[in-house]
């Protein structure tokens, strides 16, 4: 192999990117890790308390979570660039990943783990209350409102599904979409109907999200007559859906109709030989740190085979 010429370089630096840094170094890969600049550690840099992400008894704040992935990569010798990659070039068997300085690095194999940004409302207190009442994930936090007023942004199958789902802990789930009915799946949406403990907010949007350290409820607004009023919850969900980080691999890789890179069968294998994916970048089903981590592992796996195999 040219001197200039690592085994892998890993893009992406959430649990997924990690969980395969990890197992490359220790797998003697010297793996290069591109975390990204501003969100670097990935989406559970934005959240607080992290309950189900096994071996944290008492569970982990979401940064030291994601602190201590990145110093198990590091103490195995990862090396890591701080900094988003610019562009790639995955065809030919060596691989080349520019970073923002235009300066190239060379790889016999790639780990995409860019991930999956949740969409957001764009209002001004979202972000600060995130973590504090607003969240996007109720398989993550619906635990932490029991017996609470909450609401779900959203019409569509996530959205009810999350509702649901969030019964099970809340007093009351009212869902808020724009429209006058759910664009769920119908036994979804007569699911829903048929839960006593489910409200709808027809026709409107959340306008505002009020509270100084936690959230104390939202205004909304009507679609039709454009009336405002005001929603005493402390609980929001946003289930208005997800778009992978697929910027860089657009036209590279094969992608499904969604967005999210397609991988063959169980494994982590895109369509272009040596260029292995993980993560939410993949996933549209489970969307957990955890599972996430299984994939990473996954795919250093599949990475070392693949190169093992070429040797
Ligand atoms: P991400 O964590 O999204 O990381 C992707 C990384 O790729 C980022 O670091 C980003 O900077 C980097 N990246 C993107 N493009 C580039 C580029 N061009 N160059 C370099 N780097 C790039 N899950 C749980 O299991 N438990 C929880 O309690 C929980 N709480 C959550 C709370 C919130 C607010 C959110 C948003 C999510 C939560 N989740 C939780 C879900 C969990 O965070 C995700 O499933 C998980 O982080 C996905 O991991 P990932 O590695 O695939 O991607």
């Amino acid at each position: 192999m040219a001197p200039d010429v690592r085994h892998v370089i890993i893009i992406g630096s959430g649990p997924a990117g990690w969980t395969a840094a990890v197992y490359a170094a220790r797998a003697n890969l010297e793996p290069l890790m591109f975390e990204g600049s501003v969100t670097a550690g990935g989406a559970l840099m934005n959240t607080t308390e992290v309950e189900n992400f096994p071996g944290f008894r008492d569970g982990i704040m979401g940064p030291d979570l994601m602190d201590n992935m990145r110093a198990q990569a590091e103490r195995f010798g990862t090396q890591i660039i701080t900094d988003d990659v610019q562009s790639v070039r995955l065809e030919d068997d060596v691989k080349v990943v520019t970073d923002s300085e235009g300066t190239e690095h060379r790889a016999r194999a790639v780990i995409l783990a860019m991930g999956s940004a949740y969409r957001e409302l764009g209002l001004p207190d979202e972000k600060r209350l995130s973590g504090h009442g607003v969240s996007w994930c109720a398989t993550c936090d619906g635990f932490f409102f029991r017996d609470q007023d909450i609401a779900v942004v959203g019409g569509g199958d996530s959205a009810v599904e999350e509702a649901t789902f969030l019964t099970k802990f809340a007093r009351s789930v009212t869902i808020v979409h724009r429209r006058d009915e759910l664009r769920a799946s119908a036994i979804m949406a007569e699911r829903a109907h048929a839960n006593p403990k489910i409200r709808f907010a027809w026709n409107s949007v959340v306008d505002a999200i009020h509270g100084a350290d936690k959230l104390t409820g939202v205004t909304l607004r009507d679609t039709i007559t454009g009336a405002t009023r005001e929603l005493p919850v402390t609980g929001l969900f946003v289930a208005i859906g997800h778009d992978p980080r697929n910027e860089l691999v657009k036209g590279v890789v094969e992608l499904d109709a969604e967005g999210y890179v397609l991988v063959e069968g169980r494994s982590t294998r895109t369509n272009v030989p040596g260029v292995f994916a993980c993560g939410d970048l993949v996933d549209h089903t489970y969307r957990q740190a955890i599972t996430a981590a299984g994939s990473g592992c996954a795919a250093a796996l599949d990475a070392e085979r693949f190169l093992a195999a070429r040797e």
